[in-house]
């Protein structure tokens, strides 16, 4: 049994990759990929973790992207944590989510709800403070009953203290995990939010010529029906499948580790194929900067 769609506390999960990676073993899992928002700080404790286990890890992240239809999460996975590119991207986006936060907190100190940038930091020990760690803040200090309705009433996109964080493009997105040597999938394609399967296939070929690679067919969420459609675009479009559970702890109580209700326990025979991809040298985009230096 393997999972690729695994959080830790580097981002917004709630524990600690060390306790993910024990999770992941006691559950019985071979290998899980860590694919934290936006950050890859969290891969080098979980690896020397996953030593001590004989439990394979995966380097991976998430990225959230703009495409101009919405906002679109890509998972990058096999990527070479020392890429230069890469590393400067993800330093731009974690600029970009700590300027943000002051901005919320301005924001919350309008309604009476004093907060510091410190009590957020503590939250996010990985530096990619977010929406999730605010909403923690909020309901530990009793100014909301639940983080749901931290979103509700303050959080959400047209809530009075939403604000929006940096994102890159979806192309931009793209062109990293490929550059870092990595394997760019679709997560969680319900998201899309696009139920006319042609309009879909659309969608996927358009992704897919900015270099997309693979596709996360199985997901917590996903139906039996959206399960086998995505399948069958994989399939017709040559893109890998993929899949995860998404599991972030607590903060997504519903989620266990590893488990996927359609087409799961997953098998390990979905990483082959990453491999395959990854050791082709087909993740590395021709143009990239890297490979002009070499
Ligand atoms: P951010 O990246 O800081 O904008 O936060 C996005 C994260 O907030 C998502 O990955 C979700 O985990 C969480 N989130 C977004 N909307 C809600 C909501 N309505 N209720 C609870 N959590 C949410
Ligand atoms: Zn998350
Ligand atoms: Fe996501
Ligand atoms: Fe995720």
């Amino acid at each position: 049994m393997i999972d690729l769609h695994v959080h830790t506390n580097f981002s917004d999960g709630s524990y600690s990759p060390r306790d993910v990676v024990r999770r992941a073993v006691k559950r019985g899992l071979k290998a899980i990929a860590i694919t934290d928002h936006d950050t890859i700080e969290g891969l080098s404790e979980a690896v020397a973790e996953s030593e001590l286990h004989g439990l394979e890890i995966l380097t991976g992240l998430e990225i959230s992207a703009e495409s101009g239809k919405g906002n679109i999460h890509i998972l990058g996975y096999m990527i070479d944590l020392d890429n230069a590119a890469l590393l400067e991207n993800l330093e731009f986006l974690r600029i970009g989510r700590r300027e943000r936060i002051p901005k919320i907190l301005k924001k919350l100190q309008s309604f009476d709800m004093p907060i510091t940038i410190e009590e957020i930091e503590r939250e996010a020990p990985g530096g990619v403070p977010g929406r999730p760690h605010v909403a923690n803040v909020m309901f530990y200090k009793q100014y909301v009953k639940s983080r749901p309705e931290a979103f509700d009433k303050f959080l959400r996109r047209g809530a009075p203290a939403f604000e929006d964080k940096v994102k890159l493009s979806l192309a931009k997105a793209i062109e990293i995990i490929r550059g870092a040597g990595g394997i760019p999938v679709l997560a969680h394609p319900v998201s899309l939010d696009e139920h006319d399967s042609d309009k879909l296939f659309d969608r996927l070929e358009e992704l897919k010529k900015l270099g997309l690679m693979g596709i996360e067919a199985y997901y917590s969420t996903h139906s039996e029906k959206q399960t086998e459609l995505y399948l069958e675009i994989a399939d017709e479009l040559d893109l890998c499948v993929t899949g995860g559970s998404d599991f972030h702890g607590i903060a997504k109580p519903t989620i266990e580790i590893g488990k996927i209700p359609v087409g799961g326990p997953l098998p390990y025979i979905l990483i082959n194929r990453l491999k395959e991809l990854a050791t082709n040298g087909l993740g590395r985009q021709k143009n990239s900067n890297e490979k002009q230096k070499n």
